[in-house]
């Protein structure tokens, strides 16, 4: 019987760095009143409130039901729960990187993205970042936060560009492991710091073992940073979209509504 579900986020429940759509939106709260939802993704808090807690509370989640929405940050390393005294998250651990280690990360980004030409710092929004700080995780964006979604669709749909970043960045810094997310993303981590970190501590905080959790994921191929999730052995749904995970969650809520 599984008890938690948890999820990737970009691709998985909503179209990439887009708050999640209303058909995920509904299910979700759905799914509130009988499972631990647990959405894990590389992004930081502030954007987990904005695509999916806004979402949840526009469409009618309690403050009751938030409290079986848990927030696994910066994939994992960073774990929100809700406080229903306060009515506020709760941040219930944290690992950061060291300064050290971001620069270290940063540094080699930077030299392999400019080495192979896919350094677009002119194709940057104003104020935008193409390497970011998630203090958990250092993360590259090709184009920025900002860009627009149909530009980062088309910037490496088959994953070519960023793989070939990663493989000179294990040269550049190999005591850090590099992961492919998104749309245009890499994600750098000390080893161990991915999602086998997050859903570990998952367990541990939900007191859950691994046949009570169904995960839902884009990116399962080896190399995704959804791959380490079904190396450890949890029952995994690839998806391609949300349209996807709507579709399987629609049949999940069916067999138990
Ligand atoms: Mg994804």
């Amino acid at each position: 019987m599984k008890k938690v579900l948890a999820f990737d986020v970009d691709q998985t429940l909503n179209v990439a760095k887009m708050p999640i759509p209303d058909e995920i939106a509904e299910l979700l709260v759905k799914c509130l009143n009988h499972y631990e939802v647990c959405p894990i993704s590389g992004q930081k808090y502030e954007q987990f409130l904005i695509q999916i807690v806004d979402r949840l509370v526009e469409t009618g989640a309690t403050p009751e039901q938030l409290c079986h929405l848990h927030l696994f940050v910066a994939q994992g390393t960073q774990y929100y729960r809700y406080n229903l005294d306060k009515k506020e998250w709760d941040q219930v651990y944290n690992y950061p990187l060291t300064d050290e280690q971001v620069a270290k990360i940063s540094e080699a980004i930077e030299k392999a993205a400019k080495e192979l030409g896919y350094w677009e710092e002119d194709k940057l929004a104003d104020g935008d970042e193409i390497i970011e700080n998630r203090l958990s995780q250092v993360t590259f964006s090709a184009l920025g936060q900002k860009a627009g979604t149909e530009a980062k669709y088309a910037w490496d749909p088959d994953c070519k560009k960023r793989e070939a970043i990663v493989k000179r960045c294990k040269e550049l810094a190999p005591e850090f492991e590099y992961e492919i997310g998104g749309t245009t993303s890499i994600n750098a981590i000390t080893p161990g710091m991915n999602k086998v970190f997050g859903m570990t501590h998952l367990m541990e905080e939900l007191k859950v073992e691994k046949p009570e959790i169904l995960y839902f994921g884009d990116m399962t191929q080896p190399g995704g940073n959804d791959y380490p999730v079904v190396q450890m052995g949890i029952e995994t749904i690839t998806v391609r979209s949300h349209e996807d995970t709507a579709y399987a969650l629609r049949g999940i809520l069916g067999v138990t509504e």
